[in-house]
């Protein structure tokens, strides 16, 4: 599959999915915010949606920083769980 064909794909799916996560979410919100469950759906969706580019050392990077977020947000509730 080409991107060309890709993105004709996804705009279909997007026409589905944009109202469903607007219904069951709500709006998209301004700014990410991890534990959001509005955000992580969109997120998941963007993701889904998004035609994989060839990794660069810089999205790595950027990857590898989204995760260490990710993973210090869990950290904080699991030690605010275990109190
Ligand atoms: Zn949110």
């Amino acid at each position: 599959m080409n991107k060309q064909q890709f993105d004709f794909t996804a705009s279909v799916v997007w026409t589905v999915l944009d109202p469903f996560l607007k219904l069951h979410f709500g709006e998209r919100c301004d700014d990410f915010e991890f534990g959001c469950e509005c955000c992580e759906r969109w997120r998941l969706a963007d993701k889904l949606l998004a035609f994989d580019s060839p990794r660069s050392p810089q999205t790595l990077t950027q990857e590898i920083e989204t995760l260490k977020t990710s993973l210090q947000w869990r950290e904080e509730l699991l030690s605010k769980m275990s109190k």
